[in-house]
């Protein structure tokens, strides 16, 4: 995903984010990073993503007038997020639109049970270690006679 100038849009004055009113825009939130907004009734509906990678606003939308910006330019779908975020707005189910951090999402989507170990040094060099050896203590199984 790409990171978001939203300060460029509103120091800018765009069209874009003049454009993005949340209270006439209808917002729903497929998923905690996917929605898909209408600026106003009526109007074409696009599949916007919209989340935080390390603290800062990334996201996608489908529509041409992200297509053919420069990459970090929002669009306005994607302003009516980021105003939404702000005033605190909901989508039509009545949840709050909200950045979500999109690597807390993949640890919760994925949890293999492994924790973080606060960031601790290995005491090996896990790549100088080229080959396993097989512990003495281990006696080699017996052949397999298919009996
Ligand atoms: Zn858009």
């Amino acid at each position: 995903m790409t990171y978001l100038d939203f300060e460029r849009v509103v120091s800018t004055d765009s069209a874009s984010w003049t454009r993005a009113d949340p209270r006439r825009a209808l917002i729903e939130r497929h998923s905690p990073t996917d929605y898909v907004v209408m600026l106003q009734d009526g109007a074409d509906s696009h599949a916007v993503v919209y989340g935080l990678e390390r603290g800062a606003r990334v996201g996608y939308c489908d529509c041409d007038g992200y297509q053919y910006s420069d990459d970090s330019v929002p669009c306005a779908h994607l302003c009516v997020l980021r105003k939404a975020e702000f005033i605190g707005a909901t989508s039509v189910d009545g949840e709050r639109i909200e950045a979500i951090d999109t690597a807390a999402l993949a640890e919760a989507d994925h949890d293999s049970g492994l924790r973080a170990d606060g960031g601790l040094e290995p005491t090996y060099d896990p790549d100088a270690v080229d080959r396993v050896e097989r512990p003495a203590d281990l006696a080699t199984e017996g052949g397999w006679t298919g009996q």
